[in-house]
């Protein structure tokens, strides 16, 4: 215990002030003072609001949560398209559910549901769903929660393979906010099934992608998962495409030129490595023999 600065004082008959503490009440003022403009700042509740919204399958009504377009901050888009946001991120509030039937959509898609794939939902989730409370906010966890729903749902529903592969781009996302870079390389492998199957078999625009915005993606997405000769001749591709905006065949020249640089290194290194084991080989084979 600190010693008391109010010693000497005792025969003054301050004998019992052990526990006074010179600055305990300013700073304590000071301390509330800092949550409070913290709490307000980053009270994510606050910058959510409730949308009503009819459960095309059961007809339920519900509210899901909603981000208001003004409460985010943009830090930086990735090469993905993926986009990392500040304050509050509006990929954990993408999915809406229906808790009476289980079924679970991203936004953009969550009306268009036929009637065979109604009946679909309502035979393989809706049996089985038991419902789920989510707290007011949600955090990545429940987002990939939500996403894998939604998953789900479209894998039930045989939905297009764009609606599969985009929910498998964002659940790898997630990942990537995780830093699970291992789970989020499957994701990115999946996504990347998806919309190659999406790219010559459905109609464009496909999630407000142009069908040369998705030949970069799928360059990307193919880079990223170590397809490097596959990367290489999407992004040619969208380099030689007539009609491809400028400012898309830039970003492919870019990402080209990442996939030189690496398989540069990789050559230099492949070659360091010819290099020491010619000329160690000599010295070091009695040291590898005793292994084998
Ligand atoms: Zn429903």
């Amino acid at each position: 215990m600190a010693k008391n600065i109010f010693s000497g004082l005792e025969n003054l008959g301050f004998d019992n002030i052990d526990d006074m503490s010179l600055y305990k009440k300013k700073e304590e003022e000071a301390e509330s003072d800092t949550n409070k403009d913290a709490k307000e700042q980053l009270n994510p509740a606050a910058l959510l609001y409730d949308r009503t919204v009819v459960c095309p399958v059961c007809g339920n009504t519900y509210k899901a949560k909603a981000v208001k377009t003004s409460s985010y901050r943009i830090v930086k888009k990735h090469s993905d398209f993926f986009i990392d946001y500040s304050v509050i991120n509006p990929y954990f509030y993408d999915v809406w559910l229906c808790n009476v039937c289980g079924y679970a959509a991203m936004k953009a898609d969550y009306n268009k549901v036929r009637e065979i794939q109604k009946e679909n939902i309502q035979k393989t989730i809706s049996l089985k769903w038991h419902g789920r409370t989510y707290p007011e906010v949600y955090d990545v966890n429940i987002a990939i929660e939500r996403y894998k729903l939604a998953l789900l749902n479209y894998t039930v529903m045989e939905a297009d393979s764009s609606k599969k592969a985009m929910a498998c781009l964002k659940i790898a996302w997630m990942y990537r906010i995780l830093n699970d870079s291992d789970t989020e390389m499957i994701f990115l492998e999946k996504a990347l099934e998806g919309f190659n199957y999406a790219y010559s078999n459905e109609r464009f625009p496909i999630y407000n992608m142009d069908k040369y915005t998705l030949m970069y993606l799928i360059a990307e997405l193919n880079r990223r998962t170590g397809n490097y000769d596959e990367a290489l001749l999407w992004f040619s591709n969208v380099i030689t495409t007539v009609g491809v905006e400028q400012k898309l065949k830039e970003k492919a020249r870019d990402q080209k030129d990442l996939i030189r640089e690496k398989l540069q290194q990789k050559g230099n290194i492949d070659n360091q490595n010819q290099d020491i084991a010619s000329s160690e080989a000599p010295k070091k084979k009695g040291f590898f023999s005793r292994f084998f």
